[in-house]
């Protein structure tokens, strides 16, 4: 199956699942406080406003394909400005969640870092940088691509930002939090 099949399939299979963001924006009335609040929209390829406006409309692959809900930091400054109180912030994270479950192709290298960046969190209570970046690179499969970090690496652990440690198992002290987290995000 060639790339673009494969990203229709997936964005037919995500259709449904934005009804729920839909009914969490649907009284909005285009008025672009989220946009002018929001600091990331610089780098959005569309403005928050604008995607609003993509989901009301039920305008997935164009919602799929734009950067713009990856880029949302949660800072909650169009949340708290929204002169209808929408739950924009949530709606953002709602769109992250179905890019990272239905592993869609435009954002599968952003949902390997995460979760190597958890997964290391997971092992230790805290992110150890190397073993963090050693996850991410052997969850992409790309052999060069420690080569492209590689002068960030040197510069950080020359000014003694990352310490080299060896990748472990850790001792997994917050394995339960992380499990209660899991339970509570299957429940429907
Ligand atoms: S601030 Fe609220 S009402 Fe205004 S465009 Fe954004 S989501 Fe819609
Ligand atoms: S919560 Fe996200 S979309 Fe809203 S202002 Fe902050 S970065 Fe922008």
């Amino acid at each position: 199956m060639n790339q673009s099949t494969q990203q229709e399939n997936d964005f037919a299979v995500v259709s449904d699942q934005l009804a729920p963001i839909r009914e969490m924006i649907q009284t909005c009335i285009q008025c672009g406080t989220c946009t002018g609040s929001c600091p990331n929209t610089f780098a959005m390829d569309c403005t928050p406003r604008k995607l609003w406006r993509m989901v009301m409309m039920g305008q997935k692959d164009e919602i799929f394909q734009s950067k713009t809900f990856g880029l949302c930091s949660s800072c909650y400054y169009c949340t708290l400005r929204c002169p209808r109180g929408l739950p924009l912030t949530e709606a953002m994270g709602a769109l992250k969640q179905i890019a990272a479950r239905e592993n869609l192709e435009p954002y599968k290298k952003s949902v390997r870092f995460y979760k190597s960046f958890v997964e290391s969190v997971r092992r230790h209570g805290r992110v150890r940088e190397m073993e963090f970046m050693t996850l991410y690179f052997f969850s992409m499969k790309d052999p060069f691509l420690p080569l492209k970090f590689a002068p960030l690496g040197m510069k950080l652990m020359s000014k003694g930002k990352v310490s080299v440690q060896i990748p472990t198992k850790g001792q997994r002290r917050l394995e339960s939090l992380f499990r209660k987290v899991e339970e509570l995000e299957a429940k429907p």
